[in-house]
């Protein structure tokens, strides 16, 4: 316990949430800027077990945001990379990696396995499928997304908060992406920290509140915005999964 003693310092934890964590396991999709920080936090913070998925590459372009990744790595698959150092930052929590594209069913297979699951991704394609693949499982996740200056964070908790659909009906036609427009690195830590605030008070069994939240990481400025559950969403109301 004396690894986690300043966590445990903390009255919103104690050692009874630092017990609870180790029962605990969550799905990190996508482990670069912002998942790549998700995986670390949840690990170093003592979770039990941690899934963490990728099917790229680390490449020169990663190197500036991704914090998981550094010039040796170049050209290493990214699970592989993930998996060694974040065992070695925690031997005590199981790591897991899981490589490529995970189809429908396999993701189903693993998202009823886990506790929670983090959104890491930079696609919407992929953030519509854990959508549906969550809400179907009564599975809390936690979308992030970032671009440019600044990201979101919402937490799903199905048939409790609204869910992506509730907020998106439909996947967008054409969006942009950090391949497009850029990121700056100070965004995706920032994001990922949010996210993993809001993992540890669901794990932790407090509530949260159906909301999005926007950061802005140049003017520094964080939003909430409420957000209420649509009664005729496709997904969290009606139980079609269109994405699955
Ligand atoms: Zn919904």
């Amino acid at each position: 316990m004396e690894r986690y003693s300043r966590q445990i310092l903390v009255d919103k934890f104690g050692k009874k949430g630092q017990e609870l964590l180790k029962k605990k396991s969550a799905l990190v999709v996508g482990i670069g800027g912002t998942g790549g920080l998700i995986s670390q936090l949840l690990v170093r913070a003592g979770l039990g077990t941690v899934y963490i998925n990728d099917y790229d590459y680390v490449s020169i372009s990663n190197i500036h945001r991704q914090l998981l990744y550094d010039e040796n790595d170049i050209g290493k698959k990214k699970v592989e990379v993930a998996a060694k150092k974040l065992a070695e930052m925690n031997s005590e929590t199981r790591v897991i990696p899981l490589e490529g594209h995970l189809t429908s069913n396999v993701l189903e297979d693993y998202v009823k396995r886990v506790d929670i699951v983090m959104d890491g991704t930079d696609n919407f394609e992929t953030r519509f499928l854990l959508n549906d693949v969550c809400v179907k499982h009564g599975k809390p996740w936690i979308y992030s997304g970032v671009l440019a200056t600044y990201g979101n964070v919402m937490p799903i908790i199905p048939k409790k908060t609204a869910c992506l659909r509730c907020l998106m009906r439909d996947l967008p036609e054409k969006y942009e992406t950090t391949n497009t427009r850029g990121i700056l690195n100070s965004i995706p830590s920032a994001i990922a920290s949010m996210a993993v605030s809001l993992a540890f008070r669901i794990l932790l069994g407090e509530n949260v509140e159906s909301a999005i939240y926007y950061y802005d990481g140049w003017e520094l400025r964080i939003e909430k915005i409420p957000l209420k559950r649509q009664e005729d969403c496709p997904a969290c109301s009606l139980g079609r999964y269109d994405f699955l």
